[in-house]
């Protein structure tokens, strides 16, 4: 059996992993072809822009978050690809009595990736403005890190870790990656995670 992995921009482009998870993927034999958009998918075939064809017997697709339709229909203030439009303070640009946080908003000027790393710290500053709000009070800005730190599984309890421009790798790494995975899964599991 063979696979491939087709992506019209570079694999994890931005990430200092992008090195390492492109030679693990090549050294299991998982062929990568980017620089392409996927355009048809047939029963047995994948057709990419610009006319080339591959033969595929079954077909994956991960594709990035996108947005529901009905926020663009709804008159509020949208990105290019339909996110909510968001300040700082996570309210929508067009409607401040409406907020939004995590992958559905889009705060203005900022180009983060949509990712749980970011929806979970907008949680708690969405909550508290949310409160001040309706008491009248002026809502917080959130401030997002300068960079974040993705922890990549490579599905054999070997992990690689992204930390701005630098990447690190092993079986440690992924044992590292479950300790988090699991310690922020109970706290949601005892009921200790701020409501
Ligand atoms: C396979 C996969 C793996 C991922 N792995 C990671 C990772 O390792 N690390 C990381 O940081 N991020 C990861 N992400 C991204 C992360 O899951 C998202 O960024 C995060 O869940 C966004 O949180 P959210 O609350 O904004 O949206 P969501 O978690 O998508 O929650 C939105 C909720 O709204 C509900 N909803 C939608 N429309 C309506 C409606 N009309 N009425 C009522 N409810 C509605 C949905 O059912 C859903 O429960 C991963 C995503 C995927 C798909």
């Amino acid at each position: 059996m063979e696979f491939a992995l087709f992506s019209e921009l570079p694999v994890l482009a931005g990430h200092g992993a992008r090195g390492a998870i492109v030679r693990i993927l090549r050294a299991r034999g998982v062929a990568v072809h980017s620089g392409r958009k996927v355009v048809a998918v047939g029963e047995d075939k994948i057709e990419l822009d610009g006319g080339k064809h591959f033969d595929a017997q079954a077909s994956v697709w991960a594709t990035g978050a996108s947005a529901p339709p009905w926020i663009a229909q709804s008159g509020l203030a949208t990105d290019s690809l339909g996110f909510v439009e968001v300040s700082d303070t996570l309210q929508s640009r067009s409607h401040p009595e409406v907020f939004a946080a995590g992958d559905v908003a889009s705060v203005i000027g900022e180009t983060r990736p949509k990712s749980g790393v970011f929806a979970v710290r907008q949680g708690p500053v969405l909550a508290r403005n949310l409160r001040r709000a309706l008491a009248g009070e002026a809502p917080e800005p959130f401030r997002p890190p300068s960079r974040s730190l993705a922890l990549i599984s490579c599905g054999d309890r070997y992990a690689v870790a992204s930390w701005g421009g630098l990447a690190v790798q092993g079986a440690w790494v992924w044992r590292w990656k479950d300790r988090i995975d699991r310690r922020f899964v109970e706290r949601y599991r005892s009921g200790a995670a701020e409501s």
